[in-house]
């Protein structure tokens, strides 16, 4: 990351909304802005898939769900904060991978430490533990509230937006589907 160019770049910001940038309030923004973006925006640059560590199993295909993963991350159309939860279920295919829970909440941090979009996280998500695993099937809910929506604009705060990609047997398969909602609703 260039961190100069983020200095100078929220430099400009400030001027350009009238602000005196040299102000003693203000004199140490710049570099605060750039080490925080290079905190919030660390995902850019890692592959989600890589991240998975996929293993060999001889467990059968039992679902394997992570619920109420936090995150933060940023729109990517107004760089404002959106945040909640992801919950990540899979079905490991017969004789397939898995891989370590830890790993799972990593994934979901990597995707979301960039500028982004709830839609495209909640399937690149999806899609890389598909890639990284060939499970039978990958269920993933998000459910956020974005600061743009929420400060701006209609101005609604508390109002939560909840996306889902829902692949291979969680897909076909109702009984399945109904089965991870309830856990994921659930309270244990
Ligand atoms: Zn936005």
């Amino acid at each position: 990351m260039d961190l100069e160019k983020v200095k100078q770049g929220t430099r400009l910001i400030l001027e350009g909304i009238g602000e005196d940038a040299d102000r003693e309030g203000l004199v140490g923004t710049p570099a605060r802005v750039a080490s925080m973006y290079e905190d919030v925006f660390s995902g850019l640059g890692v592959d989600p898939a890589s991240v998975l560590v996929p293993m060999p199993s001889d467990r059968h295909q039992e679902m394997v769900l992570l619920k109420d993963i936090s995150f933060f991350s940023m729109c990517e159309h107004h760089l404002l904060p959106f945040y909640g939860l992801a919950h990540v279920a899979y079905i490991p295919s017969e004789g397939g991978k898995i891989t370590g829970l830890s790993k799972l909440s990593r994934l979901v941090q990597v995707v979301a430490r960039r500028p982004q979009l709830q839609e495209r996280m909640t399937s690149t998500i999806a899609d890389s533990m598909v890639g990284a695993l060939d499970p039978l099937g990958v269920l993933v809910l998000v459910s956020a509230e974005h600061l743009c929506m929420s400060m701006r604009g209609i101005r609604s705060p508390g109002t939560r937006t909840v996306t889902s990609a829902v692949r291979g047997i969680f897909r076909s398969n109702a009984a399945t589907r109904a089965e991870v909602l309830s856990l994921i609703r659930g309270r244990s």
